[in-house]
Order: structure tokens, then C-alpha cells, then sequence
């Protein structure tokens, strides 16, 4: 029953060969004729050629100077637009199922599932930061291999938090494999090393206080962390909410800002000190947005764009009058309303001022934060934040690249993975057109084409 409903699953994204398939033969493709945003920032190139041998792009240039080489596959992509394939810098995999959250949801066939899910959206790099079990590293070895359908993962290991607070139990029914919560900085530093010794690619540490909730994690406690992150060669992204909160871990030598600043504007002396320090910026805008969105939009449950990832569990629940009531209803959706617009305020100043913006949403944390879905709401967010669509599009793919130091990915440029998003119409004008997907690529080969169908129910663990 399980296999059935997970191949159903599966079909709904029209995806292709199995993870089991054997590595494909080697084979040149030839993408001829349409325009080319290359992932950089710059202006698109039209009417281009961009030829992909062995899964890594060969040549990018104009079309009528491309050599096809003979036997390989050519696509005239007219009308299209070819994009590097999106990184997502802060997601999470194996939290959620249906309307469900917690440990019981972090097994093998649910991350390929949510991984192929991201694929289907154009999503073909995935960080999953914090909350991982033990079984994170098998699966992101699977993820990494070239035969791997979904999205490819990367991610923080479990992450560390703070007894009886952030991320708070209640919110994501955890298993105690899932966190470290260290009492003091000595606890924090084993935690570090723990984390070293699984070769994580981030360390993840939670510093706020989740709107007065829960305790917030000492400094000592982050500082130790930082401290000993560096030493092993990591980097921390921290999650924050607040100004306060975002200026100590930026004096202490943070690397990431995992969420956007969300309780009053950033100021200059802010601005100033993460430039200096080349600290990482990662919105979220999408975090606020999904919890009220559902609820202030009834119409987005027809969305099309959304059809393909939203369970039925989830669409019930949209449809319930009486949930959507009561989200409005709830002090968080007016805090959620003002959160979101301060961060998009802050994102504008910060981006234009010259700080390094990553790309990411906390999709996968909670159900309401849809994974590929969401990473399209945060590239329209973005966009209404004052970002022009080709900048957005820069974030969502050569930034991020560069926020994991991924060297191989993120731009279309001769060198690189062929991970690659084909879209009707042309996104640099008209960020919607990055919804209306032809085909997605991983490493030279088609992993999805159009998204089409509903989702069928998730398995059930
Ligand atoms: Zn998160």
C-alpha cells in the first residue's frame, strides 16, 4: 500500500528515471535558441547556446557561434528561459507529514519524498538546518550521488538549542536525537565537536527567545559554539528574530543570520557591521507569510502552482472555516503580518547596502511551510521587497551557492553542474514566469518536467 500511494506520489511531478536507475551513459545536450540567466546578477542573454556534456556545462554563449557536437541531444528552448537550478540555504527535511510534525516523520522514504518534491519545483540544492537524526548522513551521501533524482542535501546535523527552549518542543514534537541542548559553554563545545566528527556543513544554533515563549540561550553558551565552530573549520548560522539578538551574535563572530530581522528596522551601525565582517543574510520572508497566508488568501488553496505539493490533509485544513478562524484569530497572525513586512523593509536596506543576501524560507520546519512552494512565494516576496526579479533570481541561485561555498553549482557557467531549471516565458521581467516550469535537470539529466497533478497523501510513517 505504502509503495503504491509513494509511486502515485511520485507520478504527480511527472518525474523520470528511479534513484535506483544506473548512471546514465555519457551523452552531450545542447540547449539552442532561448535566453540564458546565467545566475550572476547580470543581464539575461538571449538567443543562446548552452552545451552540457557528461552533467557539467561545457559552454554558455551566443547560439548562431555554438559548435554542436555531433550525436548530442539539441533543445530548442525558444520562448524559454534557462536558469541555474535553486539553492535553498535554510529548509528542513523529515519534520513534517500531512498536518503532522515531529520525530516520527523523519524517515528515508519521507526525505526522498520532500526531496523530490523540491526537485519538482526547480529546487535542485537543499540545507536542511538542524533537527536532523542520525540517518541524515546516509541520506545526504544518497543525495549527493549523481543517481539521486531529488533535490541534493546538504545541512547543520541536529543543531544546537536551549533546555526548555528554542526550537521550543511544543512546536516540533522533536526526538532527543534531534538537538543538542547545552547547559553550559563546555556542553556546547562537545556538542560542536560531535557535530565536526559527522562532517556537517554548517553548525546551527537557535538564540531567540520565540517571541518571549521560551529562554533565550545565554551568550556564553553561543560564544563557546562560535568559538569552537571555528576551530574545526564550521561555520554558524544562528537563528534570531530580533535586532538585539542579530547585533550579539554578529559581535561574537556569527557567520549566517539564518532569519531576517523581523521586530523594528536594522539600523546603519547594523548595516555597517555585517559588511565588515562579511556575515550571510538569509531572510525567510516566507516563514511569516505561511502563517497567515492560508488563512488571509482562501483562494490560494486553488493555486495550480500549489496543487503538486499540497497533501490532502493540508488542503482539508485550509478549507476548514473554523482553522482558518482561528489562525486569524490568533495574536501571531497580526505579529506575523508586521514581522514579514519588517523583514521585507530590512532585506531592501540590507541588500542594497551590500550585504550578502542567501536564499531560504524554513520550508520543511512546519506544514504550513510548504517544501518548492514555498521557495516560490519567497522569490515573489522578494521581489515585492524592492529586489528586481533578476536580483532575486541571483540570490536563489549564485548567492546561495556562495553562502555554501559551493563552487560547482549555482551559476551556468562552463565548470559547473548542469543543475538546471528550463521556464516558459522570461522570469527576468516577470518573476511569475519561474512557476511555469518546462523541465527541471540535475547534473545533465532530466529529473521533472511541467509540474502537473495533485498530491497524493503522504505516507504515513
Ligand atoms: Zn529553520
Amino acid at each position: 500500500m505504502r509503495l503504491r500511494i509513494l509511486t502515485a506520489a511520485l507520478l504527480a511531478f511527472a518525474m523520470l528515471p528511479s534513484a535506483s536507475a544506473a548512471p546514465p551513459p555519457s551523452r552531450t545536450v545542447v540547449f539552442r535558441g532561448g535566453r540564458v540567466l546565467d545566475g550572476s546578477g547580470g543581464a539575461p542573454l538571449e538567443n543562446a547556446a548552452v552545451v552540457v556534456r557528461d552533467g557539467r556545462i561545457v559552454s554558455v554563449g551566443p547560439a548562431d557561434k555554438a559548435k554542436v557536437p555531433k550525436g548530442a541531444e539539441v533543445i530548442d528552448f525558444a520562448g524559454k528561459t534557462l536558469l541555474p537550478g535553486l539553492i535553498s540555504d535554510h529548509s528542513h527535511v523529515g519534520q513534517t507529514v500531512g498536518t503532522t510534525v515531529g520525530s516520527q516523520n523523519y524517515t528515508r522514504e519521507n526525505i526522498e519524498r520532500q526531496l523530490r518534491q523540491f526537485a519538482a519545483y526547480g529546487v535542485t540544492t537543499v540545507t536542511a538546518l538542524g533537527m536532523n537524526r542520525p540517518l541524515f548522513n546516509e541520506v545526504r551521501k544518497q543525495a549527493h550521488a549523481d543517481t539521486f533524482t531529488g533535490a541534493d542535501l546538504f545541512g547543520a546535523g541536529q543543531g544546537i538549542g536551549v533546555p526548555e527552549g528554542g526550537p521550543p518542543q511544543a512546536m516540533t514534537n522533536n526526538a532527543p536525537d534531534q538537538l543538542f541542548r547545552p547547559a553550559t559553554a563546555e556542553e556546547a563545545r562537545a556538542a560542536v565537536r560531535t557535530l565536526a566528527k559527522n562532517r556537517v556543513d554548517l553548525v546551527k544554533v537557535w538564540v531567540d527567545s520565540f517571541l518571549g515563549k521560551v529562554p533565550k540561550m545565554k551568550p556564553d553558551i553561543y560564544q563557546a559554539v562560535i568559538d569552537e565552530s571555528h576551530k574545526q573549520g564550521l561555520r554558524v548560522a544562528a537563528h534570531i528574530h530580533d535586532l538585539e539578538d542579530a547585533r550579539a551574535v554578529v559581535a561574537v563572530g556569527v557567520d549566517i543570520i539564518a532569519h531576517g530581522v523581523r521586530d523594528q528596522p536594522v539600523d546603519a551601525a547594523f548595516i555597517q557591521e555585517m559588511k565588515k565582517r562579511g556575515v550571510w543574510y538569509v531572510p525567510t520572508l516566507e516563514l511569516d507569510e505561511a502563517t497567515v497566508v492560508y488563512a488571509d488568501l482562501p483562494t490560494l488553496v486553488d493555486d495550480p502552482l500549489l496543487a503538486p505539493a499540497l497533501s490532502p490533509e493540508l488542503r482539508a485544513q485550509f478549507q476548514d472555516a473554523a482553522w482558518r478562524k482561528k489562525t486569524l484569530e490568533d495574536p501571531k497572525a497580526d505579529e506575523a503580518r508586521h514581522a514579514l513586512s519588517t523583514n521585507q523593509t530590512n532585506l531592501k536596506a540590507l541588500y542594497d547596502a551590500g550585504v550578502k543576501v542567501g536564499f531560504g524560507t524554513d520550508s520543511g520546519a512546519t506544514p504550513l511551510r510548504i517544501p518548492g512552494y514555498a521557495e516560490h512565494r519567497e522569490l515573489k516576496l522578494m521581489v515585492i521587497a524592492g529586489l528586481t526579479p533578476v536580483q532575486a533570481l541571483a540570490v536563489a541561485t549564485g548567492n546561495a551557492a556562495d553562502l555554501l561555498k559551493l563552487k560547482d553549482r549555482g551559476r551556468i557557467a562552463p565548470g559547473r553542474r548542469a543543475d538546471l531549471l528550463l521556464v516558459e516565458g522570461d522570469p527576468s521581467t516577470d518573476i511569475t514566469a519561474v512557476d511555469r516550469i518546462a523541465s527541471v535537470w540535475r547534473q545533465g539529466r532530466q529529473v521533472a518536467g511541467p509540474l502537473t497533478g495533485t498530491a497524493q497523501p503522504a505516507p504515513q510513517p
